[in-house]
């Protein structure tokens, strides 16, 4: 645990007893600071309480005797309206900040050269945020990976300063972290996303710039739009900044994609460094995206040809584009996380033959939009509530079949896919959907079909049966 010992002494008011929120409270007990949490939901606030956290109801309490509020990145600062506690606070002139700000402030105090990595943008954050700890792993160093992705950044072990911190950033943790100073900020692509929760596209946008103004070096991959004008004020500001592309192919300087391959340019000179095309853990066009913008981070204080070597043992993150299993010619993809038609498209580029599992809770827009890629499907294999309106689409462009529920879809998939004339068929469950109408998360969706896929696997494997 970082124990949050620049709090020692003063009185903190907390909102958000969820995972990050009992483990700031911890940080901040253990740091010497007088707390006061508080969560809307009471069985939260039973189980904190059962945890020890010191419950103060804020809809009462005296806020001026706060020095900070730590509000939780799952509740709106801005939008679509405040929450009551921000409104509380702003009122009583207490600043608002979030546990990243924390760990900011822990580092300046105790370990300012404690390298800290923060990976953001729209798509990708958590794949690259886990390849860029592999590699720093794989070359030997001591590395602590956290924040929007599994342990609570206060939960990571104390700061060191031979110690390597890769941190996945939301936008709302940004807006909470106010001393935000990384060594590398990395930015991976902006596309609107949850416009909701962040207002206009020029404000997400702009909290996204705050992580990179801030950094003492930045990594951009300029494939888009947004990031490339933040590149241009970046680089016009005169400072270091490496790019990164997997759709610019004048780059001159930076980390870029040519053909399945990534190479360093310099002055406009390519070298080769990696052939992502045997690495099932980064099949894909945007997976591209991830390994340049990864090399290029690890670039600032390693030797990039051997952190190339690590490339090729990286394993992946469950249920994105995840190999679950193999049967002869045929191929298992677990891509629960594809929740749009957005995500789905990715998954739909990185192969041929795809034997489709789609469907679930549809979201506005269905798969309209993926229908360039229809050629590559060799039949659709429909669940969920989304069937009929999916099926719709596909009418008269792709084989479809209602098959109601994830296990049929597999047994009558994979029986398909095994039959194949293709070279490579491909199992894919790709949904373009959420799962609640059928599972709790797009997790136990992804779990499901695993377990689902082995049990196919066993009672199709040849031979062996005794
Ligand atoms: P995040 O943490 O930002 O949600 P993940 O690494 O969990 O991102 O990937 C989620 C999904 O986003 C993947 O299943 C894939 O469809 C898509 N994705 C991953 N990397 C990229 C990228 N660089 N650009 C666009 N989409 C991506």
């Amino acid at each position: 645990m970082i124990a949050a010992t620049t709090f020692a002494g003063k009185r903190v008011a907390l909102f958000g007893l969820g995972g990050s929120g009992l483990a700031t409270v911890r940080a901040l007990v253990a740091g010497g600071a007088d707390v006061a949490a508080w969560d809307d939901n009471a069985a939260t606030r039973e189980k904190a309480r059962a945890e020890g956290a010191p419950l103060v109801d804020l809809a009462t309490a005296e806020w001026r005797g706060f020095s900070s509020f730590v509000l939780s990145p799952g509740v709106p600062l801005t939008h679509p309206a405040p929450h009551w506690t921000v409104e509380r606070a702003r009122a009583a002139g207490v600043e608002i900040i979030g546990d990243i700000e924390i760990f900011c402030r822990e580092r300046a105090a105790h370990a300012p050269n404690a390298p800290f990595i923060a990976i953001t943008g729209t798509n990708g954050k958590s794949t690259t945020t886990a390849l860029i700890a592999h590699l720093y792993r794989t070359l030997g160093r001591d590395v602590q990976m956290g924040g929007n992705i599994g342990t609570p950044i206060l939960s990571l072990a104390p700061l060191d300063a031979a110690r390597v911190y890769v941190i996945e950033l939301s936008t709302f943790q940004i807006d909470l972290t106010p001393s935000l100073a990384p060594t590398v900020g990395v930015l991976l692509n902006l596309t609107p996303d949850h416009l909701d929760r962040h207002g206009t596209m020029e404000h997400y946008a702009g909290i996204k710039e705050r992580l990179i103004a801030a950094s003492d070096h930045a990594v951009i991959a300029v494939d888009d739009h947004y990031t490339r004008e933040i590149a241009e004020r970046r680089l016009s500001a005169a400072k270091p900044t490496t790019l990164a592309s997997t759709a610019s192919p004048g780059l001159s300087d930076g980390y870029v994609l040519e053909g399945r391959g990534l190479a360093q340019r310099t002055d406009g000179r390519s070298h080769p460094l990696a052939d992502l095309s045997g690495i099932g853990s980064l099949r894909g066009a945007h997976n591209a995206q991830n390994a340049a913008v990864a090399l290029a981070t690890l670039a600032q204080s390693e030797d990039v040809a051997r952190a190339v070597e690590g490339l090729h043992t990286f394993p992946g993150l469950a249920h994105r584009m995840e190999e679950v299993g193999r049967l002869g010619r045929v191929l298992f993809i677990n891509d629960s996380k594809a929740t749009n038609a957005d995500a789905a498209e990715k998954a739909l580029l990185s192969f041929r033959d795809i034997h489709w599992i789609a469907g679930g809770l549809s979201k506005e827009g269905g798969i309209a939009p993926l229908a360039p890629l229809f050629g590559r499907i060799a039949k659709a294999y429909l669940i969920g509530e989304a069937a009929p309106a999916f099926a719709q689409t596909l009418q008269g462009a792709v084989a479809y079949e209602m098959c109601g529920d994830l296990q049929t879809a597999l047994a009558h998939a994979g029986a398909e896919a095994l039959r194949s004339q293709a070279p490579a068929p491909v199992v894919l469950l790709s949904p373009a959907c959420a799962s609640y109408d059928q599972f709790a998360n797009f997790e136990m969706r992804g779990d499901a079909f695993r377990a689902l896929v082995a049990q196919f696997i066993a009672a199709h494997a040849p031979g062996d049966r005794t």
